[in-house]
This record gives structure tokens, C-alpha cells and sequence, in this order.
């Protein structure tokens, strides 16, 4: 089989789908929000919204480089491997163009052709499939995020340096299982950590070691082949899935260092643990603009839109239901009616309807901000059913 062409900087169609883009995803009572000090006020309603908010850059730039690929080759099948990001409404905008699922179909992979065209996602793919993909000759278009390569790079010193790759992630995310593979893929191993309590069991066996298969049970599929915490624990190196919440993940960096601290003394320290930021610049500006809105403006409830599967938009309701009322909405139809909201509550994994959501009467101030795979238009939308809703005149 031939070897594949890959696409990594676009197709020189910028202009020729910017009309498109436009249209499908833009909002102009966004843009004149943000003219007026991000504010929206009509009779009792205000709406506030983040400084920082919706689709990142890596996020424009994939979605720009999937309709420039549907426009360059339109007798062509076009493929993605999965959703190219976590936004439903954006997915669904991208089948109606005719735009394939690999994962709609087990299997699918193995029947491309030389002839078809696959778009990788925003958060890269692994290894094992870039080398299928290249197997298969089809022609690739790499929408892989600057920042996501960053993290890869990070790991692959780990694995050259001896370094088991700590990857503070959610092992079930594509971006994860992506920067597992590059570990693996450059003679290293990983260790993926959902969170801190998980950190503390990895820290307790760098400190005192011990039975090693309770370590193992607790990370079935969060480990390279073969993980030996005995061997494995001793030099670790820790990145982050850029999507992740910062202040746990330096929590996790200063446990993982006192633990080695504890266990190997602070001289020769780099020798056993060393540490990158890999959270991307976008996914922390939309967390400090959040922590920002929450601590300047008198909030009265936060309205947080973003596909449920996505990261960086779970972590931005989780840091506003710390100290208010939160709704994470996937779409302005969860906005049922004055009275009822469908929603994912923090921490589950299901949607559900509350009643009783939004006071009756008197002034209401609503925060909103979006995940960064969230276009314009579904703010816009949020913020005109919002106003419908209190019976406010846009
Ligand atoms: S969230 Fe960060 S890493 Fe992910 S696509 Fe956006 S900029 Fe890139």
C-alpha cells in the first residue's frame, strides 16, 4: 500500500470557507456584548460574561481546516477519526456535510482507501492509528494542536530520559490516550492520574513501597504494558492533559515531589521527578476568567455551555459550583423554560432536569461562559432565551 500524503498546515482555502464558518458559528450579539464591558442588561436581567470564553485557538483552527478539507475535495470520501472536537452541535454541522465517522463503525479503518481523505482531531490520535491511517495510504489532514504537541514532546524526553511519564489526565479522554502512546511509542511507560486521591495512592508506594497489586488494581487501564510500580515509580515526569483543572494539577506536581523528596532526599531531586505545565495557555485563561467574573461580579447563578464530554468545559463548571449555582448545558434547548433547566450536574455523569431554576421575579445576574469548543452562536442563542425567559426586549 502506498504511504499516506499528510496535510499538517491547512489547505490554502482560508478565504474560501471563512463565508461558511461565518455563518454556521458567529454571533453579532456576542460581539456586542463584548463591546459593552461583556455585559448584557435588559429589564431585570443581567448576563455577565467571562473575559475569556468559547472556542480556543487549536479549536478555530481544526474546525477552519475540516471545511477547507471538505472543500478541496469534494468527490472524495472524508473522514474523521471521531468527533474532531467535543462540541455535539459542531459534530453534527460537520456530518451535514457529509463528513464520515470512523468510529460510527467498528472496524472502519481497516476498509479506508488510498483514495479517502481522514481528518485527525484537535487532540491527536495515537500512534497505533497514525500508523494504520499511513498503512491504509489515504490522504491525512493533521488538525493536532500546537499545545497537544507540546505535551508530546514533554513526553517523549521522559521516555528518552528514563522517565515514566505521570500524565494528570482523564485515561478515557483521545488527548490522554494519544500522549500515553507517544511514551510508549519512544521505549518509555505512563502512569495516568485522574486526580489527587489517585496521586496520594501513587505517592504512598513512592514513599514506603509494599505490595505492589493493590497499586495495580487501581490503575487497570491507566498504565504502559508491564508497569513495575517497584521499578517504574523511582523516576517519574509529570504532564498534564492540556484541558485540565490547574489548580489540581499542581497540587499533584507538589505531591509527587515531596513524595520523592521524602523517599530520595532533596539533593540529586531532578534525578527522580521533574515536572512541565502542559495545561494549554487557552485552557487557563478561560479558568482565570471565570475565578475573575466569580470573585468581581455578584453572581447569582452560572450557566456554563459545552459538550458534556468535553474537559475544559466540565472543569469550568466545577470551579463555578464551588461557590454558586451552576447549570452545564449543552445547548440553549436545555433551556426548557422559565421554570426548568436539563443539565448535567458537576460530578455526574447524567443529565437532569431542575425545577425552579431561575427566581420568578426581581433582578437576576447570570454569569455564562464556554467551553472552548463552543462556538459564538450557541452563546448568543443561551443569552436570547435567557432574556425571552425573564421577559426582558432585546
Ligand atoms: S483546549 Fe488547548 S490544547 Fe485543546 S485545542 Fe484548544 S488550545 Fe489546543
Amino acid at each position: 500500500m502506498s504511504s499516506s500524503l499528510i496535510f499538517r498546515k491547512g489547505l490554502d482555502l482560508k478565504h474560501a470557507v471563512a463565508g461558511l464558518l461565518a455563518d454556521s458559528y458567529h454571533s453579532g450579539l456576542v460581539d456586542q456584548i463584548k463591546l459593552d464591558d461583556f455585559t448584557y442588561r435588559s429589564g431585570r436581567l443581567s448576563v455577565h460574561l467571562a473575559r475569556e470564553f468559547g472556542f480556543c485557538y487549536g479549536v478555530d483552527r481544526a474546525v477552519d481546516y475540516a471545511y477547507q478539507t471538505r472543500r478541496r475535495f469534494p468527490e472524495r470520501t472524508v473522514y474523521l477519526t471521531g468527533e474532531i472536537i467535543h462540541n455535539p452541535y459542531v459534530n453534527d454541522q460537520l456530518r451535514a456535510m457529509d463528513v464520515r465517522f470512523l468510529s460510527d463503525t467498528p472496524g472502519a479503518i481497516n476498509h479506508l482507501e488510498a483514495d479517502d481523505v481522514v481528518i485527525l482531531p484537535a487532540f491527536g490520535v495515537t500512534m497505533p492509528m497514525l500508523q494504520q491511517l499511513e498503512r491504509r495510504g489515504c490522504t491525512l489532514i493533521d488538525t493536532t494542536c500546537g499545545s497537544v504537541l507540546n505535551v508530546w514532546k514533554n513526553v517523549r524526553r521522559y521516555a528518552e530520559g528514563g522517565y515514566t511519564a505521570v500524565i494528570h489526565g482523564k485515561v478515557w479522554h483521545e488527548e490522554t490516550q494519544a500522549t500515553a502512546s507517544q511514551a510508549v511509542e519512544h521505549g518509555g511507560r505512563y502512569l495516568v492520574l485522574f486526580n489527587a486521591a489517585e496521586a496520594e495512592v501513587v505517592c504512598d508506594y513512592i514513599r514506603h513501597g509494599g505490595d505492589a497489586a493493590p497499586v495495580l488494581a487501581r490503575f487497570p487501564h491507566a498504565v504502559s504494558p508491564g508497569f513495575d510500580p517497584d521499578r517504574h515509580l523511582q523516576r517519574v515526569g509529570l504532564a498534564n492533559q492540556t484541558t485540565m483543572l490547574m489548580s489540581e494539577s499542581l497540587e499533584i506536581e507538589q505531591m509527587l515531589k515531596a513524595a520523592m523528596i521524602d523517599r530520595y532526599g532533596e539533593t540529586g531531586l531532578s534525578e527522580h521527578f521533574q515536572a512541565f505545565d502542559t495545561i494549554c495557555s487557552a485552557t487557563q485563561d478561560r479558568q482565570d476568567a471565570v475565578v475573575a467574573l466569580l470573585r468581581e461580579t455578584p453572581i447569582d447563578l452560572m450557566i456554563v455551555i459545552g459538550g458534556y464530554n468535553s474537559s475544559n468545559t466540565c472543569n469550568l463548571a466545577r470551579i463555578c459550583s464551588a461557590s454558586r449555582p451552576t447549570f452545564h448545558i449543552a445547548d440553549p434547548d436545555c433551556l426548557l423554560s422559565p421554570g426548568e433547566i436539563r443539565h448535567r450536574p458537576v460530578g455526574t455523569k447524567t443529565e437532569s432536569i431542575t425545577s425552579g431554576w431561575l427566581p420568578a421575579s426581581g433582578p437576576i445576574a447570570i454569569g455564562l461562559t464556554s467551553g472552548a469548543s463552543t462556538p459564538d452562536n450557541l452563546v448568543g442563542d443561551v443569552v436570547l432565551r435567557l432574556a425571552e425567559f425573564c421577559g426582558s426586549v432585546l
